[in-house]
């Protein structure tokens, strides 16, 4: 709720342009979903990532280091939240209305200080439909 009251004044009275979802390599919320037991209230949200970690295991299963793994699915989950992003009424709304909005998935490295675009920008539902097997 928190998140989605600020994006709806954002889109609908500030009229942004840009949304910038950013995550960061080595994220420790990434390492506690991977791990097989409980964090407490923290698990409501652990769990979204569980399951992008199981929809996307046959990609995962193919890199070597638990650190690449990590760092795989801290990209992922940027994807997914630009995705779902992308999904929202506030945004879909926008959209229809012909509001210029673009949703930016980038990751952000503390080891180097560098952001990297993932390459999941979506400005329409129908850029939205094209990610949406990333
Ligand atoms: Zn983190």
């Amino acid at each position: 709720m928190n998140c989605l009251s600020v994006l709806q004044y954002a889109v609908e009275i500030l009229k942004i342009k840009h949304i910038i979802v950013c995550g960061h390599y080595g994220c420790g919320g990434i390492k506690a979903a991977l791990e097989n037991q409980p964090h407490g209230l923290i698990d409501n949200w652990l769990r979204h990532i569980r399951d992008i970690h199981q929809r996307r295991s046959n990609e995962l299963l193919h890199l070597s280091t638990a650190e690449e793994k990590i760092n795989r699915l801290c990209e992922l989950n940027v994807i997914e939240q630009v995705k779902n992003v992308g999904n929202t009424t506030i945004v879909q709304e926008a959209w229809r209305r012909c509001q210029t909005v673009t949703i930016h998935g980038w990751i952000y490295a503390i080891s180097d200080g560098l952001l990297k675009d993932l390459d999941a920008c979506v400005s329409s539902v129908a850029d939205l439909a094209k990610i949406e097997s990333l």
